[in-house]
This record gives C-alpha cells, sequence and structure tokens, in this order.
C-alpha cells in the first residue's frame, strides 16, 4: 500500500470532507488519526485498511487539548508523517453581524490551529527528512462571498501555506492545500440561514457554473489528497489545489 507505516492526522475527522480524508488515508494503508470536538469513534470502527486507527476529541481551537492531542500520537506513533489540517467553521458573518468573539472563534479553528499542529509535528518530518501538510482552503477566497471571518481566515490559510512550505521545503516536507468548491456536507446544509438563498439553490447555481456539472463529492477532494500525499507529488509545494469542477475560472 502507497502509505504502509505511515501516521496521518485529520482534523474535523467525525464528518464530511474529513472523514473522506480519513476513508482515503486509511484505505491506501495509513494509520489515521480521526481528531474532532465530536467522538469520531463510529466512523473510525468502519475504516477499511491495513494501518491502525484512533480517534481522538479535541476542540482544535484550544491549545492544551492539542497538546493532549500530539502527546498521544507521539507515544504512540513516534511522529506524524501526514497532517490534515481540515477543520474549519463557517458562520455567516458579513460585516452587519460579524462579532469580535465570532470572528476570533473562526481564526482560532481555522487558522491557529494549523500553526499549532504545524509547529508540534514539524521537527518530527524534518527529522525523517520526509512529511506531508496539507491545509484545507477554500475557493471562497476568490469569490463576491461576504462571509468576512470565513473569508479573511481561508485566505490567511492559503498565506500560511505558503509560509509553511517556505520553511520546510528543505527538509522533505510539502506544504501545500486543498481549495473545495461547494460540497453538500452537514456543515455546509446545516448552516443557519435568517435571509438570502436556500441550500439547495446555493448547490444548484453554483453547479450550473462549474465546467463539469455534478456536485462535488467529499472523495473528490479525497483523490486529491491521495496524490498530494503521495511521492509522485514530491517535486508541488505551497500551493493552493482547487478541487471544485472548474468554478473558480468563472469567478462566480
Ligand atoms: P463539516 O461537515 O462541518 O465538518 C467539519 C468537522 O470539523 C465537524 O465534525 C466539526 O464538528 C469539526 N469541528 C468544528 N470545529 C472544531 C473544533 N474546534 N475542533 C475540532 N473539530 C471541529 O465541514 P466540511 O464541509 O466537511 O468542511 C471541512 C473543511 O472544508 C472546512 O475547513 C471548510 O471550511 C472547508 N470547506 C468546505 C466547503 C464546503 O462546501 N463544504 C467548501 C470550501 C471549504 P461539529 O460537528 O461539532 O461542527
Amino acid at each position: 500500500m502507497a502509505l504502509d507505516g505511515k501516521t496521518a492526522v485529520v482534523t474535523g475527522a467525525a464528518r464530511g470532507i474529513g472523514y473522506a480524508y480519513c476513508r482515503r488515508l486509511a484505505a491506501d494503508g495509513a494509520h489515521v488519526v480521526a481528531v474532532d470536538i465530536e467522538d469520531p469513534a463510529d466512523g473510525v470502527r468502519q475504516l477499511t485498511g491495513t494501518g491502525d486507527k484512533l480517534g481522538l476529541v479535541c476542540d482544535i481551537s484550544e491549545p492544551a487539548q492539542v497538546d493532549t492531542v500530539v502527546g498521544t500520537v507521539l507515544d504512540r506513533y513516534g511522529r506524524c508523517d501526514i497532517l490534515v489540517n481540515n477543520a474549519g467553521v463557517f458562520p455567516f458573518t458579513d460585516l452587519d453581524h460579524v462579532t469580535i468573539e465570532l470572528w476570533r472563534t473562526v481564526q482560532a479553528v481555522n487558522v491557529e490551529a494549523i500553526l499549532l499542529f504545524a509547529q508540534a509535528f514539524a521537527p518530527g518530518m524534518r527529522a525523517a527528512g520526509w512529511g506531508r501538510i496539507v491545509n484545507t482552503g477554500s475557493g471562497i477566497t476568490l469569490t463576491q462571498n461576504r462571509d468576512l471571518a470565513y473569508l479573511t481566515s481561508k485566505g490567511t490559510v492559503h498565506a500560511l501555506t505558503r509560509a509553511l512550505a517556505n520553511e520546510l521545503g528543505e527538509s522533505g516536507v510539502t506544504v501545500n492545500a486543498i481549495a473545495p468548491g461547494l460540497v453538500a456536507t452537514e456543515g455546509f446544509l446545516g448552516r443557519a440561514r435568517t435571509n438570502g438563498p436556500s441550500a439547495e439553490e446555493v448547490i444548484a447555481r453554483t453547479t450550473a457554473v462549474q465546467t463539469i456539472k455534478r456536485h462535488s463529492v467529499p472523495a473528490d477532494l479525497g483523490n486529491a489528497l491521495a496524490f498530494l500525499v503521495s511521492d509522485d507529488a514530491d517535486f508541488i509545494t505551497g500551493q493552493i489545489l482547487h478541487v471544485d469542477g472548474g468554478v473558480t475560472r468563472t469567478g462566480a
């Protein structure tokens, strides 16, 4: 298997895109550590593949809880080879409604946790001379969307991806981001909508302006992840890979 013996840590792994990442990494032979604020145990039990599987509950916006996860991973596996920073929150936060508390929560989950996990696991990757960090950005950064806190956080994820790539490139560690388009996950469908179009309308409109006219599914992102963590991608770093059926080409 391509990832035999590698340890992968995935945040936001209980459902949605993060769970699809776990499924793919496990199927490709990695030991998978699924981290989520909700208990990921049910999903972890259903993962296939020969590697070890572990579910850990952690609010990644809390540095002490991140430390606990890092300690557990290092005790059990010695290092993390593949870090997938996927967890994200996306409340509606336009200029009239965003509060500083909400802004900080979005930054803590979507941005700061990436720094905490990367700082903790990069030394082991450097020492091994091999590592993969894959962050979850978003195509929203290229649109006219008004979710201030979310859009800013994902723009920062893209910049942080490039900065980490600059830091780690000489050590055999690549750092890239996958930027999904619109994926009808529980997180997306469950967003509170007080006005504006329904989730179904947003999905229909987005699909209509994609080049590839089908809904995106989490496995689309899993396929991209499998490539970025493989040795075939060892000359690719600091990149934002838009996996969106071609929607960003339209700027829609
Ligand atoms: P999702 O269905 O909401 O899944 C995200 C998971 O992360 C949930 O299980 C969530 O737990 C967990 N989580 C939230 N806050 C956390 C925290 N503080 N600590 C640990 N885990 C936490 O979301 P998704 O649609 O799969 O999105 C995954 C990533 O893709 C996010 O970074 C998102 O911004 C990005 N993205 C998604 C889309 C899309 O259209 N879906 C598009 C572009 C980018 P709870 O159940 O408690 O919330």
